[in-house]
């Protein structure tokens, strides 16, 4: 096995013994080599800068430009690597780990973006966004709604109608990565011909319409993301920014944004605790106490903090990988995409679930034992390791939460799927029956006034029964 270089020396953190090589053809292993290189060189100094300053990582996007990476999963035929699920895995982890995690949760929704418009390509839309993308062109997904916090599925501050041959488009997010910097958000709102909340659609719109206020963004970690606020306040877009027929918004969520950013952000979040452990393992390995001769490395207890974090790391990132391989072998090795109202990757979405859930839980707790095990110096910020551990929190947090994501999980496998309900259609007959149990006469009667006069208020707005 060769050895893993830091510009001209060895590398100082795990060596290629402790990434899952087996998963990776020859050419993904020389993209990582290329990636490490790039962080090397300037990513990782860039990092700090960002983060000191709260800056969008511009510089360190246009290299991944330079050499091909905004353009990762597109076919060769438009100018893209033609690659596959597990490489944007590697991708997403190698950036988070050796470089910047702000770059990368970027390029994580740039890529949610770029992969949405693949999934409904069409000559109008590869022309405009996706061949100029190694020039350095940014995209992102703006979905979160002020009204809605976490559940970003459900955008009530939103809406598009028909206008002009094409759509009036409005839009309040209450947070996007990249926001006011990106040169394309990929948006979704209620339908034009809205039905209810799971009549959704997905729109490309112009940087220059986006009206956003980057001096807002300071938070914890992640501070170069700058996830702030925008709004598109009734722009009128032309009809080929439409992104899949109208109504496509929870088949393109199912099929391409939830798979490809729930596989991307478990990868950073990967990269991020892979990335503590190497800073452990630096400064242990380096730390002598002069009074027993013994390095930080060699006590037992510092053995075991960092065992146990390699162990419970590969195991989420190979749950991540082998959840891309998955959706691999679902698309052809992403050189197929379902048609509207089909599933491939979809089809692995609870597993998509499990493993954001798991590599958000596991590396908050990583970054704390990796800060523990380097002692005080660790909470200093000369030596990166605190910056590891803020970005790192941002895994837990970001939609879906993980209390949602558990939830999910824990309700399908209890209630079935359908016990879901993302969109608050089904009644839930056991609950208001258990509810009306405990009101008195009058108050049963007071509550069947109520639902007589709204149910005689909806009967007239619903369009009259037939026959
Ligand atoms: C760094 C960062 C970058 C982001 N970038 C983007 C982006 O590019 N695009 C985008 O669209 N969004 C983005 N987001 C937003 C993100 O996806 C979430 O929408 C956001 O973090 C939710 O925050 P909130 O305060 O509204 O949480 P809330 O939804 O108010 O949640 C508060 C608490 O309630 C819990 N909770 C919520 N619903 C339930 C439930 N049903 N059951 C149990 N508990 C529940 C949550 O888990 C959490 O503990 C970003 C967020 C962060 C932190």
């Amino acid at each position: 096995m060769t050895d893993k270089m830091w510009g001209g020396e060895p590398f100082w953190g795990l060596g290629y013994d402790w990434d899952p090589d087996w998963v990776y053809t020859d050419k993904q292993k020389e993209l990582r080599a290329t990636l490490i290189e790039l962080c090397e060189k300037e990513l990782r100094a860039n990092a700090k800068r960002f983060d000191d300053e709260l800056m969008f990582p511009r510089r360190n996007l246009e290299l991944l430009g330079e050499h091909g990476f905004l353009a990762l999963t597109v076919p060769e035929g438009y100018g893209g690597l033609g690659e596959n699920h597990v490489a944007y895995s590697m991708v997403c982890e190698t950036i988070a780990r050796y470089g910047c995690a702000s770059t990368a949760m970027c390029y994580v929704m740039h890529m949610g973006a770029v992969n949405a418009i693949m999934l409904r390509a069409t000559p109008e839309l590869i022309d405009k966004y996706i061949r100029p993308l190694n020039s350095g062109k940014i995209g992102t997904l703006s979905y979160s709604d002020p009204e809605t916090g976490s559940h970003f599925w459900y955008p009530i501050s939103s809406g598009a109608e028909r206008s002009n041959g094409g759509f009036k488009v409005r839009k309040k997010a209450s947070w996007t990565t990249s926001g006011g910097f990106a040169d394309f958000y990929v948006v979704q709102t209620t339908s034009p011909d809205f039905s209810g909340y799971d009549d959704l659609s997905v729109f490309v719109v112009d940087g220059e319409h986006i009206q956003a206020q980057p001096s807002l963004w300071d938070a914890l970690g992640l501070r170069g993301n700058q996830s702030g606020p925008i709004e598109i306040d009734n722009i009128e877009i032309p009809a080929e920014q439409l992104v899949g027929p109208t109504g496509d918004g929870a088949n393109s969520n199912d099929e391409s944004v939830d798979p490809w950013f729930l596989v991307g952000s478990a990868s950073v979040w990967n990269g991020l605790a892979l990335g503590a452990i190497d800073i452990a393992k630096r400064h242990t390995t380096r730390k002598k106490h002069v009074d027993v001769g013994l390095r930080v490395a060699d006590y037992p207890t510092i053995q075991d903090y960092v065992g146990e974090a390699v162990m419970d790391t590969n195991a989420s990132r190979l749950f991540t990988l082998s959840v891309a391989q998955a959706m691999d072998g679902a698309t052809e090795n992403n050189t197929v995409n379902p048609g509207p109202g089909e599933l491939a990757r979809g089809n692995f979405l609870h597993w998509a679930w499990q493993i954001k859930f798991e590599a958000a839980k596991n590396t908050a707790h990583v970054v704390d034992k990796m800060l523990h095990a380097c002692g005080g110096s660790g909470y200093k910020r000369d030596m990166e390791l605190e910056r590891y551990l803020r970005d790192a929190k941002a895994g837990w947090v970001m939609g879906p939460t993980n209390e949602v994501l558990r939830q999910f999980v824990g309700k399908a496998v209890l209630l079935g799927f359908d016990s879901l309900d993302y969109w608050n259609q089904s009644y839930n007959r056991r609950a208001v029956e258990n509810e009306v149990k405990k009101l008195d006469a009058a108050g049963k009667r007071e509550l069947a006034e109520q639902l007589f006069k709204e149910a005689d208020e909806q009967a007239s707005k619903e369009p009259a029964a037939k026959g």
